[in-house]
């Protein structure tokens, strides 16, 4: 009986504060503005410039680019772009070398997928993870 009062006293004191759990995936989770997320990626800021594949220590990026078709232009235009993320860890240092700002981190951190080739994301897939980008990168 004793257990039971201070079981329902407890109760009592706590329904009053505020929860600390949310209601995910309902409700988004509020993230850090730092936080390492799932990148986002910018085709026409990039200038194939392959820092981030050189930076990057697990060898996840692989690109490809092209001469500029444009006769006005110098330099080359990305063709495709690939982040496997089987191996990827989020450690934001193609983000840091990029001169473009061409690849930013966001807050997506969703990547939960049935299959492992799921997890082999192209330039298509990489532009359009544009939710919740990160303000400063
Ligand atoms: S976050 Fe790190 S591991 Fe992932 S692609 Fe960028 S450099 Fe490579
Ligand atoms: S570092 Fe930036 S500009 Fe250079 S290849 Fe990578 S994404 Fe493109």
């Amino acid at each position: 009986m004793m257990g039971l009062a201070k079981g329902l006293k407890h109760t009592l004191q706590n329904m009053s504060k505020k929860k600390v759990s949310y209601n995910y995936p309902d409700e988004s989770i509020p993230l850090p503005e730092r936080f390492r997320g799932i990148q986002k990626f910018y085709p026409e800021k990039c200038i194939v410039c392959n820092q981030c594949v050189n930076v990057c220590p697990t060898d996840c990026i692989d690109l490809t680019g092209k001469k500029n078709p444009d006769p006005d232009k110098k330099g080359k235009i990305i063709e495709t772009y690939n982040i496997n993320f089987e191996i990827c860890i989020l450690c934001d240092l193609c983000t840091e070398v990029c001169p473009t700002e061409a690849i930013v981190m966001t807050n997506n951190f969703e990547l939960a997928e049935y299959s492992r080739d799921e997890l082999f994301k192209d330039l298509q897939w990489l532009d359009e993870n544009d939710t919740n980008v990160r303000k400063e990168n």
